[in-house]
């Protein structure tokens, strides 16, 4: 879905879309999902097929909370800098990593590119396979400082429309950011109840017809 009809989608759903690269994380993806428990939220990871050996369980919650699983490759490459060959291999290796802990062969996972960058190669491979490609509407800043991604925060919430928001949730070296992260998605989720949107993944909105009411999109959710 382009980066125009999903931010389209979820203005018209009024629905903020929580995503998470980068991870899993050891630390920070159980205390986020920890976090989306006590609102009674979903999200959407786009995990990193590098960091998922030794964290399998924590991908088998990820489904299991009814999260959803989505693929950020598995190098994160600069797809604009390496032979197009190498990202067509890294897609399909960060999908295998995914079923590995899974234990599923399901094959192909919605793709979020790295950096939001593909070659023209990538992307014929992804339209072939008929695999969703997802973009953001809203980078939380969680890179960045608290006061930034505060502000980013409010302005989309001055929007008043749908969001579909940017974190990360790998482990840092540094835990305050981590710390951040956590914060400014218990802000995204207190923005959303105050401007009356809900929370959808990527998938449920996805199903979101048209002239769908959201009760129908939350419905239509695999
Ligand atoms: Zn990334």
């Amino acid at each position: 879905m382009s980066r125009i009809l999903l931010k389209r989608k979820a203005v018209k759903s009024n629905s903020l879309v929580l995503t998470f690269d980068d991870g899993p994380g050891s630390r920070l993806t159980p205390a986020i999902m920890d976090l989306l428990a006590e609102h009674n939220a979903k999200a959407t990871f786009f995990l990193l097929g590098r960091r998922i050996a030794g964290r399998e369980e924590i991908v088998q919650r990820i489904a299991t909370e009814g999260h959803d699983i989505c693929s950020h490759g598995y190098d994160h490459l600069d797809y604009w800098r390496v032979s197009p060959l190498r990202t067509v291999k890294d897609i399909k290796r960060g999908w295998q990593a995914i079923d590995a802990a899974m234990e599923t062969k399901r094959g192909k996972y919605p793709f979020r590119p790295p950096n939001g960058r593909l070659n023209i190669i990538s992307l014929l491979y992804l339209l072939l396979c008929r695999v969703s490609i997802v973009y953001w509407s809203v980078d939380l800043g969680d890179t960045l400082k608290m006061e930034r991604c505060s502000e980013r925060i409010a302005l989309a919430a001055k929007r008043a429309g749908g969001v579909v928001s940017l974190a990360h949730d790998f482990d840092r070296s540094d835990k305050n950011t981590e710390k951040l992260v956590l914060e400014s998605t218990r802000i995204a989720l207190a923005t959303a109840k105050a401007n009356g949107m809900t929370v959808l993944t990527y998938s449920q909105l996805r199903s979101c017809r048209k002239s769908s009411r959201i009760n129908e999109c939350v419905g239509n959710h695999s």
